[in-house]
C-alpha cells in the first residue's frame, strides 16, 4: 500500500450548507501533502473527518490499509488551528500532561520534551504560566506536543499562522526533518508559498469541492506556470 491515508467521497452538510462535496484524497506514505484553498473552502472539515471529530454524511477513510477506527487516534498527531492550552497551568506541567495523554510515560515524556524545548528554544519557559506566553510561543509548545509521540501521520492546520517569519521558517525546517525521518504530513493552508516550499502532493479545495490534485511537479508542468497561478488565485 503506497498511500498512508485515503479519504473516499467524503461529503458533509451543516444544515443546508454543504461543507464538503464528494471529496477524495490519497496521501502517499512519506509525503508532505498540502490541502490548499481559501478560508471557508472545507479544509478543516476534511481534517476533522480524518481525526474522527466530525462524522461525514457519506464516504469513508482508510488509514494504512484499514478502515479508520477509534484506536487510530494514537497514529495521528493533530495540530488544530484553534489552539487549546489551559492558561493557568505552567508550561512544563501542561506539556507533560498532554504528552501522557498520548500514551508516553512521565519519564519518557520529560526526556522528549527537554530535547524538543531545547531544539525550538523554549527551554526557559518550563516554569512560566501559559498565560504569559506570546501566541508564537504557545504555538511552538502545541507543535511539540503534537509531534512528541512520533505519530506516523501528522496533520497541521495552518501551522504558520501567528508566527513571525523566523519562527515560521524554523517550523518549516522541522516539518521537512520529520518527513525525512519517515513521517507522513498533511497540512492545510491558504498560502501558495507554503505549499511550494514544502509539498510533494497537493489537493486544491474550493467551495467544498476538490478542484484538482496530484504531484506538485506534475500539476505545475500540466498547467504551466501562468495558468497554475491563475487557478490558485481564483481560488484564493
Ligand atoms: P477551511 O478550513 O477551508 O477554512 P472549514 O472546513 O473550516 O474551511 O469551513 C467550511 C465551511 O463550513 C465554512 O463556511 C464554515 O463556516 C462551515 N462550518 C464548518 N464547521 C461547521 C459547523 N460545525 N457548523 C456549521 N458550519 C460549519
Amino acid at each position: 500500500m503506497n498511500n498512508l491515508l485515503e479519504a473516499h467521497s467524503i461529503s458533509k452538510k451543516f444544515g443546508d450548507f454543504t461543507a464538503l462535496n464528494n471529496v477524495s484524497i490519497s496521501v502517499p506514505k512519506g509525503s508532505i501533502f498540502g490541502l490548499l484553498g481559501p478560508n471557508g473552502a472545507g479544509k478543516t472539515t476534511l481534517i476533522r473527518v480524518i481525526n474522527q471529530i466530525t462524522m461525514p454524511d457519506t464516504g469513508h477513510v482508510i488509514l494504512d490499509g484499514e478502515p479508520l477506527q477509534p484506536h487510530h487516534v494514537q497514529y495521528i498527531g493533530y495540530l488544530p488551528e484553534e489552539r487549546g492550552l489551559y492558561k493557568s497551568m505552567k508550561v512544563g506541567e501542561q506539556a507533560l500532561y498532554l504528552a501522557q495523554l498520548k500514551g508516553l510515560s512521565k519519564a519518557e515524556a520529560k526526556k522528549r520534551l527537554e530535547y524538543w524545548f531545547e531544539r525550538l528554544e523554549i527551554g526557559d519557559w518550563w516554569n512560566k504560566k501559559i498565560q504569559e506566553l506570546s501566541k508564537g510561543m504557545a504555538q511552538k509548545i502545541q507543535f511539540v506536543v503534537t509531534v512528541l509521540h512520533e505519530p506516523k501521520l501528522l496533520i497541521f492546520d495552518e501551522p504558520f499562522s501567528g508566527f513571525d517569519p523566523i519562527n515560521a521558517n524554523l517550523i518549516k525546517d522541522e516539518i521537512l526533518r520529520l518527513k525525512e525521518n519517515g513521517a507522513t504530513v498533511i497540512f492545510s493552508t491558504h498560502r501558495m508559498e507554503s505549499v511550494e516550499e514544502l509539498c510533494d502532493h497537493i489537493a486544491l479545495i474550493h467551495k467544498s469541492n476538490k478542484i484538482l490534485d496530484g504531484r506538485l511537479t506534475d500539476i505545475k508542468r500540466q498547467y504551466k506556470t501562468n495558468t497554475f497561478e491563475v487557478g490558485i488565485k481564483t481560488a484564493d
